[in-house]
């Protein structure tokens, strides 16, 4: 049966689609403004199944969250705390170390590790605890610190950009996880979180960590003030920088969670919504190898769906969250390997257990190794 296009708007860019041609500015805001989902959906997935045919990765992973004291106060954040709130946590290096091994029996392949902008933690003390976590934990790898966490160590430790990395990439850092792009617009990026790094900024310490050996993902914020043709801007200024490096792994689309946030006036992303963000994703990124349906933030349904509309991976089991649970998520705080080997099955799937940097993980009872 031929496939119906509702929206014949989107026949020239299925015809790209089919020729493996790249898409541009216009179409990105096309793909935003139809209703015709199936279609881009359809299209998303040819060009997922071409990448990766029908396997979708998962990783067994742990989120540390080492400090939610923040020097700067975005709006779209619930998670930064002023160090004078009562509720405000920093954890000692101990701490750190201990949350690490703590209570899981699975052997993690992955430490998450992003925190706030701390008024006196320095390079010398991350570096500490990445030494110590390496040491404690030498097959695990750690995926630390966003771009904006690294230019505040930067300039809190009075260094360059290029010595913070270097630094922290000899103490244990093995790559960069994508948060703090948000979206890359200046007039979004004045109302949303006014006190980060500017985009540029932001794509300047990507730049300069895919040049020293460290590889990155990268993240959209959407749902909030910004307009699709922010999106596709984003979208472009990442696959730019991706043409030059080839140093991002994975892209994942954030939908913006609002409770709890100065910005809780705005409402809560739909389903239809986070499938067309994976969906475009897909289309635009034509370099970046990836596309992550975070688990976490679009709840395990949509997540699962996601796989037929451009995601090849689904997170993993993450353990502890949260960023997204401050501002009113309601998934769970994590899942077990058998959950997200079911949730690939029933979309369909192949599950692929992998590291950070795809290779597959081979279990047993009681260790793992990685097929380099
Ligand atoms: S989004 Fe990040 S930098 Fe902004 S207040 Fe929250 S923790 Fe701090």
């Amino acid at each position: 049966m031929p496939l119906i296009v509702d929206d014949r708007r989107l026949e020239p860019i299925l015809r790209k689609v089919g020729a493996g041609e790249r898409l541009t500015f216009e179409d990105g805001v096309t793909l935003y403004r139809t209703s015709d989902v199936l279609t881009l959906g359809y299209m998303a997935n040819v060009v997922r199944e071409r990448l990766h045919g029908n396997v979708t990765y998962f990783n067994v992973n742990r989120h540390i969250n080492p400090t939610d004291v923040c020097v700067a106060s975005c709006r779209l954040c619930a998670f930064g705390k002023k160090a004078r709130d009562p509720k405000a946590y920093t954890m000692s290096l101990e701490q750190v170390w201990e949350t690490a091994g703590r209570g899981w029996t699975e052997a993690v392949t992955e430490f998450h590790i992003v925190g706030g902008l701390h008024p006196e933690l320095g390079l010398e003390w991350y570096c500490e605890m990445l030494r110590g976590l390496k040491q404690r934990f030498p097959k695990v790898h750690l995926k630390a610190l966003t771009m904006v966490e690294i230019a505040w160590l930067a300039t809190r430790s009075k260094v360059t950009v290029l010595e913070t990395l270097e630094r922290l990439k000899k103490a244990g850092v093995d790559s960069l996880p994508g948060g703090g792009a948000e979206i890359f617009c200046d007039r979004v990026r004045r109302i949303i979180c006014d006190h980060k790094i500017d985009g540029g900024q932001w794509l300047e310490v990507a730049r300069t960590a895919h040049r020293i050996g460290l590889p990155s993902n990268c993240t959209m914020l959407y749902g909030h003030i910004e307009t699709g043709e922010d999106r596709v801007d984003h979208l472009l200024r990442l696959r730019e920088l991706q043409d030059e490096t080839g140093g991002f792994a994975t892209f994942i689309p954030l939908a913006f969670h609002p409770d709890n946030t100065p910005l809780r006036h705005i409402p809560k992303t739909t389903g239809f919504e986070d499938v067309r963000n994976v969906a475009v994703s897909r289309l635009m990124l034509d370099n970046i190898p990836h596309i992550k349906a975070y688990w976490v933030m679009m709840t395990p349904r949509i997540a699962q769906v996601a796989q037929r509309f451009g995601a090849d991976d689904i997170d993993g089991t993450v353990v502890e969250e949260k960023i997204y649970h401050d501002a009113g998520a309601r998934t769970s705080q994590s899942l077990r390997r058998g959950d997200l080997l079911r949730l690939i099955r029933q979309s369909g799937r192949e599950p692929v257990e992998r590291d950070t940097l795809y290779r597959p993980v081979v279990r047993s009872e009681t260790t793992f190794s990685v097929l380099v």
